[in-house]
């Protein structure tokens, strides 16, 4: 039996082993589905793709990066980052490639972890760190299968379609197609970009670091220490919007200014783009080529909605058919079904798909009642609108570790949540949602499930995250001998 099997190898896998490994809880292996480690950096490759969140403060606190290229670093940049921490943590040996964890049963004593090839392994603890937004949500388009051009998603980017001179549509707005239009753009023919929901964009502050401020941060890594913390505190500055939307009706200014700049000898098109929600109803889009790029001669927004698609084009319900060699799905993530796929069973053989029939909750995102030992990284409720996902996740840590050192301290078999203590976190929290951007500005989001309860996003400061986790309340929690 290995002491604790860790599910995925992206940011939440990585920074759960480094940490046990420097706590000297070494008998821990990391399982992959994948060929190579990164995660979403590793899969998401479509033109273009790079954070919205500045990489001073978007990477590893334990783990600085003097040397990152620019404000918001690029997918490329950001995988061999994470190549790297694997490498300077010595993690690659303790990572098995091309397996998948399909279930996991408790027996009373330990987790039987069930792969897809059959294999199982047995663990006292297991983390998940299997991330929210990996499922490709492709929508079910009547027609699509008779389509004869390429179509593919964009966390699945088919590079060897060679965009150049074709015609392209591109179905979705969100974060990822704001950024992969402007790099496709330039180069293909015609590019038709289905509009459902118009987002707010705002600047994106980006720009290159120079190697004179690489290098000082080299030489004084306390440097780097100010800027994450300044970087950190600009962000913990929005929450308050976030929470309360008059502030952020007043924050939608600089968006409204943005369009009326970009788009001051086009006002038919600033109309089309122009969001009809409360900014922060969904996420906030940042880029400096995302609006230039819609003024292009060869591009076009077109908001009729899709009917169907046939051999060589998209018809939309006017009965206008837009003609197309490839079509791009910007179309998002499954979000709802996350560890809930898995064929998961804890006590008392409750299945975890039962107990979150009504949608996932955890305590503090990271445990759930009735399954002992089993940590969800990036859990229920811990997603971000304002700031960084690797705060949280190493927030998260903090709470696995000191859930592990309780057990052993108390000579215990396992820890279980209380479920009343659940229940009432996620009542608070959900109390606090109710009245934030989230539920209330006038949007639908992939934030909300279909009961339009918040199951994704943290509602508040991720410094009172990071309070509440540093360290289990043994009240809210059972040990079991
Ligand atoms: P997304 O934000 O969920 O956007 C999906 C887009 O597709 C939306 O514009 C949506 O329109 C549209 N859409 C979905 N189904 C459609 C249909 N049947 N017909 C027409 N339009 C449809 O997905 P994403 O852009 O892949 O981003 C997902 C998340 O990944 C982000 O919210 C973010 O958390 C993360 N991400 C982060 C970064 C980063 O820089 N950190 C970059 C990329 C992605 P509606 O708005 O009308 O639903």
């Amino acid at each position: 039996m290995i002491d604790t099997l860790i599910v995925g190898s992206g940011f939440a896998g990585l920074g759960a082993a480094v940490k046990l490994d420097e706590a000297g809880r070494r008998d821990f292996l990391i399982l992959e589905k994948g060929d190579s480690l990164g995660g979403t950096w590793r899969d998401n490759v479509y033109p273009g793709c790079a954070c919205d969140v500045e990489s001073h403060l978007y990477s590893f606190s334990f783990f600085p990066n003097p040397d990152w290229t620019r404000t918001f670093a690029r997918q490329p940049e950001i995988r061999a980052y994470l190549e790297a921490t694997a490498d300077r943590y010595r993690l690659r040996d303790r990572i098995r490639f091309g397996v998948q964890v399909v279930g996991a049963e408790w027996d009373g004593t330990a987790w039987d972890v069930r792969t897809a090839d059959g294999e199982t392994l047995r663990a006292r603890f297991v983390v998940f760190g299997t991330g929210a937004l990996h499922e490709p949500q492709v929508p079910d388009i009547e027609g699509l299968d008779r389509f004869a051009g390429t179509a593919f998603h964009s966390a699945q980017w088919d590079h060897s379609v060679d965009l150049a001179g074709k015609r392209v549509v591109v179905i979705g707005t969100g974060a990822s197609a704001i950024q992969f239009v402007p790099a496709i753009a330039p180069d293909v023919a015609r590019l038709t970009l289905f509009q459902r929901t118009a987002p707010w964009v705002l600047p994106k502050p980006d720009r290159p670091i120079s190697s004179s401020t690489r290098r000082r941060f080299r030489r004084f890594p306390l440097l780097q220490r100010l800027q994450r913390l300044s970087l950190y505190w600009r962000h913990e500055a929005l929450v308050a919007g976030f929470l309360h939307p008059r502030i952020m009706r007043a924050v939608q200014g600089l968006g409204k200014a943005y369009l009326r700049k970009v788009f001051a000898g086009d006002p038919d098109l600033r109309r089309t783009v122009t969001p009809d929600f409360t900014m922060g109803c969904k996420r906030i889009l940042m880029s400096n080529d995302y609006y230039p790029a819609l003024r292009r001669p060869n591009v076009a927004v077109e908001t009729a909605a899709i009917s169907r698609v046939t051999e060589t084009g998209v018809v939309t319900a006017d009965g206008v058919e837009h003609p197309a060699d490839v079509i791009v799905f910007g179309t998002g993530f499954k979000v709802a079904d996350g560890l809930a796929s898995m064929a998961i069973t804890g006590r008392d053989g409750v299945k975890l798909a039962d107990a979150w029939a009504e949608g996932p909750e955890a305590l503090l995102g990271t445990t759930v009642a009735g399954f002992p030992n089993l940590f969800t990284i990036v859990g229920p409720n811990t997603g971000l609108g304002h700031s960084s996902m690797v705060f949280m996740v190493e927030s998260q840590v903090d709470t696995v570790l000191d859930a592990m050192r309780t057990v052993d301290r108390h000579r215990a078999v396992a820890i279980d949540t209380r479920p009343e203590a659940q229940a009432r976190f996620n009542a608070e929290i959900q109390d606090r949602l109710s009245t934030a951007v989230w539920a209330t500005g006038g949007c639908a989001s992939w934030y909300l499930d279909e009961h339009g309860r918040n199951r994704t996003l943290w509602p508040g400061y991720t410094f009172s995250f990071r309070r509440r986790t540093r360290r289990i309340d043994p009240g809210h929690h059972e040990m079991i001998a």
